[in-house]
């Protein structure tokens, strides 16, 4: 089942040697960009501690521990990550129960979507941190002896979300863990971790996970087109769930986005791109403006990759466009890494506190500029 996990396959040598030796760690860090599996490895590192098969195969994902990890519903799993603040109770009590119904639901709702759609983000109603309460709970469960299997798994997604009274108390139970059990921490955010913390724990870098990947994990999918799974593949950037979002929801819709700005670009129809520009008036598209300049960003590869290396290129099947800029600017080859830097830079100023509409018009004009003089 390791197999599944794409572009780790540092980490996951390192934990399937240790699972073979025997030597697994009592606590591990998995850390690296969001998106590229460090939860399902910690999933899969649990299930094949308690899995049936014989060592080699294991996890198989299809023995009865397998298949109750696999839906979160192992006795011996403790699945702790950030949800929302009930006022003025404790958020779960040191048997794991919800008292809050709305909390609970959401909570329900949460390990739902790891279950049936991980790649997707879930948006809780308020926000979210690992407090004192959890950690209680997890404290008391690891003492208790397995129930089913023979270690308990503790999996604390997102740890840097720890409260500092939370992080405090669970030092201590990093100390000294029972010996049948396994603690993982998973973060993008390492630093947000007590460094007394990061110490006392294995840690396992993970990685961007390589376009060529993304890709090929894409095509495996029948509804998309290589086109498509090209795009997807550069646009998020090594986040394998962002590459599965996007294929999810629209992916072709922000690819015209980015056509319709280049062809205001090419037929110089200013009046028709300040209308479009009033899309972005206020910051309400701004994950779309986001992706946008991401496409153009693509777009300005292919022209780029246009005359010498064809293969390079994403949008196979538009060619008459880009031949179109190409013939607006034939040196465009040497213009495309500054212009690549300029768009790149815009989309970070996204980040900040700056008007939308304003970045929108400021890569129009410098598109004209180049394809336009
Ligand atoms: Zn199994």
């Amino acid at each position: 089942m390791f197999k599944k996990i794409k572009g780790q396959d540092k980490a996951i040598d390192i934990l399937q040697r240790a699972l073979v030796q025997g030597k697994v760690a009592n606590s591990y860090l998995f850390y690296g960009p969001e998106g590229v599996g460090k939860l399902t490895t910690a999933l899969y590192l649990g299930m094949a501690m308690n899995c049936h098969s014989t060592i080699n195969k294991r996890p198989c994902g299809i023995c009865p521990s397998c298949k109750k990890f696999l839906s979160f519903s192992h006795p011996d799993l403790i699945y702790i990550f950030p949800f929302p603040k009930e006022t003025g109770k404790s958020d779960i009590t040191i048997d794991g129960e919800i008292r809050s119904e709305k909390t609970l639901q959401e909570y329900e709702d949460y390990i739902n979507n790891k279950i049936k759609t991980p790649w997707k983000e879930y948006f809780f109603s308020k926000n979210t941190g690992i407090r004192i309460a959890s950690i209680r709970m997890l404290e008391h469960r690891i003492q208790l002896s397995p129930n089913e299997g023979n270690y308990k798994i503790c999996i604390i997604e997102n740890a840097g979300k720890m409260t500092i009274q939370a992080a405090n108390a669970f030092l201590k139970t990093l100390e000294e863990p029972p010996e049948d059990t396994i603690i993982i921490l998973t973060t993008s955010k390492p630093n947000s971790l007590l460094p007394t913390i990061i110490s006392r724990c294995q840690q396992l870098q993970f990685h961007s996970v390589p376009k060529s990947m993304i890709e090929e994990k894409l095509l495996d999918y029948e509804t998309l087109e290589i086109f498509e799974a090209k795009m997807l593949a550069r646009i998020s950037n090594g986040n394998m769930e962002k590459a599965l979002r996007l294929m999810e929801s629209g992916k072709i819709e922000i690819r015209d986005q980015a056509l319709q700005f280049l062809n205001f670009v090419i037929n110089n129809n200013d009046l028709k791109f300040i209308e479009f520009s009033n899309l972005f008036r206020t910051s309400k598209n701004l994950t779309k403006l986001q992706e946008m300049i991401s496409q153009l960003i693509i777009w300005l590869s292919d022209i780029a990759y246009y005359k010498h290396q064809q293969t390079e290129i994403t949008n196979l099947d538009k060619t008459e466009i880009l031949e179109t800029l190409y013939e607006k600017n034939p040196n465009i080859e040497d213009y495309a890494p500054e212009l690549i830097n300029f768009m790149e830079e815009m989309l970070q100023r996204l980040n900040g506190h700056v008007n939308p509409q304003l970045v929108v018009i400021e890569i129009y004009n410098r598109f004209k500029d180049i394809f336009c003089k």
